[in-house]
C-alpha cells in the first residue's frame, strides 16, 4: 500500500514554519505497514492543489492532506479536494449546529464564516474534531482513500490516531526498518561488494547513502507481523555482514564514537588524545557520548611545534627532521599523549586540512593518524578529498574507526 501526504499552507513554503505533520505521518504510517511514496507541500492555491491531489489520487491508494480546513478565506483544501474528485460540497447542517454549540460553549456567537466548516464533501465520513473546529473527513473514490485532516498538530495527531490509523493496523501488515553503518570505505567500493546481493531481494528493499567519512544501507523489510519484518531484515543482513567482514560497526542507530566508546569501557581501557589539524574535533565527538569520562582521560589541541613539545614531549628535532605533519610526528605525538596521562591507548593526529599549506609532497587532505598502544605505535597515512571541514571530520572517523578494528582485534584499516 502506498500514500502521498500533502501538507497545505503557504506558511509552510516560507523559511519560518517546518512541515511536522508529513513527518510525523511517515513514521505511523510505515509503523503500519504503508510505504510513503511521495511528500508535497502546497501554497494556499485551491488550483495547484486540485492539480497535485489529482495527481497523488492517480498513483497512491492513500492520500492525506493537512491543513487548510479552517474557516478563513485561505482555508480551500475542502474545495480543491471536491473539484479534484468532481464531487459536490454539501453543508451539513448537523456540523454546522456542533460548532454553533461549541462557540456557545466557550460564550460566543459563531461567526458566519464558521459555517463553512460544516462543508463536506459528498460522500465524505466526517471525522470528529474535539480539539478544534475543522472536522476531518474521509472519503473513498474508484478504490482511493482520501483523508483531509486539520493543520495544528494537536488536532491532526488524535484525529489520524482515531480515524484512520485503526483501519491501516488491521490490514495486518508492519514495516521495519534498520541502518546498517559502514565508515572508512568509499560508497563505490561498498556498493560493488553489496549491491548483487540486495539488488537480487525485494522484500527487504536497500538503499545506500553516502556522506563523508561514513556509508549507511537503509534496510525496509515489510512483512504480516512486525516479527515477520524484522525476519526478512535479519536474512539479508547476515549475508551483508558475510560480504563487509568486521566492516558494519553499527546496526542499532548508533554512531561511531558511542561504539568506541561502549567497546574502551568494557575492555576497561582509557584514552588521551593529542589533535593537530583536527583542532578537537575528535574530543568534540567522543565527549558527545554520554558517559565519556568513563574512557576518555584527556585531549590536547597541539597546534603549534611548540605545543607538541611542551603538552607531549614531542622531540624538537623529530619536528625539524621530518616536518609536523610525517608517520614519525604522528607518532610520537600518541605515543607521548599516552605517556602524558598514563592511558591504555593514545591517539595522534596531524595534517593540512586547508584550502592553503599543500605542497607537492605533503597535498592538502594528507593526514596521518596514530595509535599507540602496549602492543607498539601504528600509523595510518590518508589521503582525503574536500574542503576544511570534510578533511577535518574525515581524520576523526577513521581514527575512530582505527580504534574500533584495534579493539576488536580486526586488523589495521
Ligand atoms: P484551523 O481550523 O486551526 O485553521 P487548519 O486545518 O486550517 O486549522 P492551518 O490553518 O492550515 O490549519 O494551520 C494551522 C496551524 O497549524 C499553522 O499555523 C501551523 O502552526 C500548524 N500547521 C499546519 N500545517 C502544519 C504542518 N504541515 N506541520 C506543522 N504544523 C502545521
Amino acid at each position: 500500500m502506498r500514500a502521498e501526504l500533502v501538507a497545505v499552507g503557504s506558511e509552510l513554503l516560507g523559511p519560518l514554519r517546518a512541515d511536522t505533520n508529513t513527518l510525523w505521518l511517515t513514521e505511523r504510517l510505515l509503523d503500519a505497514g504503508v510505504e510513503v511514496a511521495v511528500r508535497d507541500t502546497v501554497g494556499d492555491d485551491p488550483e495547484l492543489l486540485e492539480s497535485v491531489l489529482r495527481a497523488a489520487l492517480g498513483r497512491a491508494d492513500l492520500v492525506i492532506t493537512t491543513g487548510g480546513l479552517g474557516p478563513t478565506a485561505d482555508d480551500l483544501t475542502r474545495e480543491a479536494a471536491a473539484a479534484a474528485l468532481g464531487r459536490r460540497l454539501v453543508r451539513d447542517p448537523a456540523i454546522v449546529e456542533s460548532l454553533r454549540a461549541r462557540f456557545a460553549s466557550f460564550g460566543r456567537a459563531m461567526p458566519s464564516v464558521n459555517e463553512k466548516q460544516g462543508d463536506l464533501i459528498e460522500g465524505a465520513v466526517a471525522l470528529d474534531n474535539p480539539r478544534g473546529t475543522a472536522p476531518g473527513q474521509r472519503i473513498e473514490h474508484e478504490g482511493r482513500v482520501l483523508v483531509l485532516l486539520p493543520g495544528p498538530p494537536g488536532e491532526m495527531k488524535p484525529l489520524f490516531a482515531t480515524h484512520v490509523l485503526p483501519a491501516l493496523e488491521a490490514r495486518g501488515r508492519a514495516i521495519r526498518r534498520r541502518v546498517l553503518r559502514i565508515a572508512a570505505m568509499p560508497e563505490s567500493q561498498v556498493d560493488e561488494l553489496v549491491a548483487p546481493l540486495y539488488r537480487s531481494v525485494e522484500n527487504p528493499r536497500t538503499t545506500i547513502l553516502g556522506a563523508p567519512g561514513q556509508i549507511e544501507l537503509h534496510l525496509v523489510g515489510e512483512g504480516a507481523s512486525p516479527e515477520e519484518a524484522e525476519e526478512r531484515i535479519e536474512s539479508l543482513a547476515v549475508g551483508l555482514r558475510e560480504r563487509l567482514p568486521g566492516r558494519i560497526f553499527s546496526e542499532d542507530g548508533r554512531e561511531l564514537p558511542a561504539v568506541v566508546g561502549e567497546l574502551l569501557v568494557e575492555r576497561d581501557l582509557t584514552l588521551a588524545v593529542a589533535e593537530s589539524c583536527t583542532g578537537g574535533l575528535l574530543s568534540v565527538r567522543l565527549t558527545d557520548v554520554p558517559g565519556a569520562s568513563r574512557f576518555l582521560d584527556r585531549s590536547f589541541v597541539t597546534y603549534s611545534n611548540q605545543s607538541k613539545v611542551d603538552e607531549i614531549g614531542v622531540e624538537p628535532g623529530l619536528l625539524e627532521r621530518a616536518g609536523a605533519v610525517s608517520e614519525e610526528v604522528a607518532a610520537a605525538m600518541a605515543a607521548g599523549v599516552r605517556r602524558v596521562a598514563g592511558t591504555s591507548l593514545g591517539i595522534g593526529i596531524t595534517g593540512i586540512a586547508g584550502p592553503d599549506g599543500g605542497t607537492d609532497d605533503k597535498p592538502v587532505g594528507l593526514v596521518y593518524i596514530a595509535l599507540d598502544s602496549n602492543s607498539g605505535t601504528r600509523v595510518h597515512r590518508a589521503l582525503f578529498p574536500g574542503g576544511r571541514g570534510r578533511v577535518r571530520f574525515q581524520a576523526t572517523q577513521i581514527a575512530l574507526e582505527i580504534l574500533r578494528r584495534a579493539l576488536l582485534g580486526l586488523g589495521p584499516l
